[in-house]
């Protein structure tokens, strides 16, 4: 089949290998030079319409059994039943619901998510609802989910979707880029699910399993391994739906795309079940794995066939030793409790059958050829008879799989560990008694940046690197209140003491965060002195108030740390 570049001109501009010509490779690269041309990873999977077929089957099954509020039947435009305006109603909501779902599930898990959205559509059940909704309101509903600039930016976006598109969300992907806050990925996934365009989507979890089923030993976030994936997504969800240039809607998008997800985030996982995989057949780096269990190396004839002009500059040298430590890990992973890894090593012989490491096998079990026969009749045995056949000769085959399990793992290269900067701040809880009991100083922070709109007490950043002593810490706090404070006298702020520390991570900042406690024995007036230039960015709350306020989940924990001292 012939795949015409029928995209942008952005389409396909980075992986004009996949277009080169039409003869797939499906010979097997051998570790660990990994010698290939470029060619190699173009997808298996395009060519074999029995695994598309067989893989959309595994996700409809999967579906039936985990179903999600947002996992819904597509809508198909051409339904005899349809009538036009009901028809858009629905195909409004619908899009809107897939789009607040995929917002709610960025780093957040589905299990978490699921009462969080069903509650938010109660409560605002269209675009309109959202956009005429309360700031305050909005992040309420998101208390406790975390990323609240998520909740802002959907928030923004329904205005501005109300504002500028007559509150429905187009279907096409690059009308959906302009909508504040929807990237690529969000818009591949509207566009698929709700509309059943032809349009790619990539995650992490799809990455990862593109990198694999490609053979890419690439960094995913490296810009020229990206720029592979997104088209080889786009291809890939081009051919399944069969189409060429003309792009009729259907419900193959959306099943094939989740589909990918599916299998990232249950079987393709960082430390994948293979065994289990409906893509078993057309994974590459799966392929690489097993020629390793046979020991496979590449003759001088295959390797003297590599096109030195053509070699691959998207895969990157494999770690043999983290190739082994995968393979270890998952051995250690699978055998049965009450052998000791290192019995377990012993007996069975677990190492990589990688040729450029001495052999850890012993003397007895070295230099024997391993049947690819029994490891695929072990791998495809339900986990309950691969526990009771275990002492018949199994381990031998667990070890090869493990092998396997741990060469996948590797796959795609991983990113080299980013140290984060670390910044120290002082957190000042300010308590005062009056006649309703305690109250505490609350502030809004700035509707722009880090943490926008969320409640917190008053925050002091220090700006010095250096370790400080409490006693200069304290001081900073207290010139930091009197300058907050002008006009309250010092006598009538007391520190009541330091109470620990809260470590909170960002993913580009690393917050230590003092926690320092005060008393204010001021009057009425000079309270809602405090709090009246500037009425809606500062408030005393009671414990109950706090407790309900929408902090950030650093606040959250060094509020929960001094109410602790309070029960
Ligand atoms: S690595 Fe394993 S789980 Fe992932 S796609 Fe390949 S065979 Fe499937
Ligand atoms: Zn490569």
């Amino acid at each position: 089949m012939t795949v015409r570049n029928t995209g942008s001109a952005k389409t396909y501009k980075a992986a004009t290998f996949l277009f080169r010509d039409d003869s797939t490779t499906s010979q097997t690269c051998k570790p660990p030079a990994r010698l290939h041309n470029i060619n190699y990873h173009r997808p298996l999977l395009l060519k074999d319409s029995a695994t598309q077929t067989s893989f959309l089957a595994w996700f409809d099954s999967i579906a039936k059994d985990r179903q999600m509020p947002w996992r819904k039947a597509w809508l198909s435009p051409t339904s005899p039943s349809n009538d036009e305006e009901d028809f858009n109603v629905a195909l409004a909501k619908r899009a809107y619901e897939v789009w607040v779902s995929e917002i709610m599930l960025q780093q957040t898990r589905v299990s978490v998510v699921i009462p969080y959205f069903n509650n938010w559509i109660e409560k605002w059940p269209t675009v309109e609802d959202l956009a005429a909704a309360q700031q305050n309101e909005v992040l309420a509903a998101w208390k406790g989910l975390g990323y609240y600039s998520r909740a802002t930016r959907l928030h923004e976006a329904a205005q501005q979707i109300v504002r500028d598109m007559e509150g429905v969300l187009p279907g096409a992907p690059e009308d959906l880029l302009k909508i504040k806050g929807i990237g690529r990925y969000t818009a591949g996934a509207i566009s698929s699910i709700a509309f059943g365009k032809a349009a790619p989507l990539l995650d992490g979890n799809v990455s990862r399993v593109l990198c694999r089923q490609l053979g890419i030993h690439g960094r995913v976030k490296d810009k020229k391994v990206e720029d592979v994936l997104w088209d080889v997504a786009d291809l890939l969800v081009r051919t399944v739906c069969k189409h060429d240039e003309a792009l009729p809607t259907s419900d193959i998008p959306g099943r094939w795309n989740q589909g990918l997800m599916e299998l990232g985030s249950t079987i393709c996982t960082p430390k994948p079940r293979c065994d289990e995989c409906p893509l078993q057949a057309t994974c590459h780096v799966y392929a690489e794995g097993l020629s390793i269990t046979l020991q496979d190396r590449p003759t001088a004839r295959e390797e003297e066939l590599i096109d030195i002009e053509d070699l691959c500059h998207l895969c990157e040298p494999l770690e043999l030793e983290e190739v082994e430590d995968a393979a270890e890990e998952a051995f250690e992973e699978q055998k049965p409790s009450g052998i000791s890894g290192s019995q377990s090593r012993k007996r069975s012989g677990t190492s990589s059958a990688l040729p450029s490491r001495p052999s850890k096998l012993p003397k007895s079990e070295q230099g024997r050829q391993r049947s690819l026969r029994d490891f695929a009749a072990f791998a495809s045995l339900p986990k309950s008879e691969k526990t009771s056949l275990r002492p018949k000769a199994s381990r031998e085959a667990e070890q090869r799989h493990a092998q396997v399990v741990g060469y996948c793992s590797s796959f795609p290269r991983r990113e080299p560990k980013k140290t984060v900067p670390e910044e120290q701040c002082i957190v000042c809880i300010i308590k005062r008694k009056t006649a309703n009991g305690l109250h505490f100083l609350v502030e809004q922070r700035p509707s722009k940046g880090l943490l926008a709109s969320l409640w917190q007490f008053p925050t002091h950043t220090i700006q010095s690197k250096l370790e400080l002593t409490g006693g200069a810490r304290r001081q900073m706090s207290l010139e930091f209140l009197q300058s907050l404070f002008a006009g309250v006298s010092g006598d009538k702020l007391q520190f009541s003491g330091e109470k620990g520390l809260v470590t909170h991570i960002f993913s580009h900042l690393k917050l230590q965060m003092h926690i320092h406690v005060f008393n204010i024995t001021c009057e009425q007036e000079i309270a809602e002195a405090l709090t009246s230039e500037i009425q809606s960015a500062r408030m005393w709350l009671d414990e109950e108030g706090v407790d309900n306020a929408t902090l950030s989940t650093g606040m959250k924990r060094c509020w929960e740390k001094v109410r602790a001292g309070y029960h």
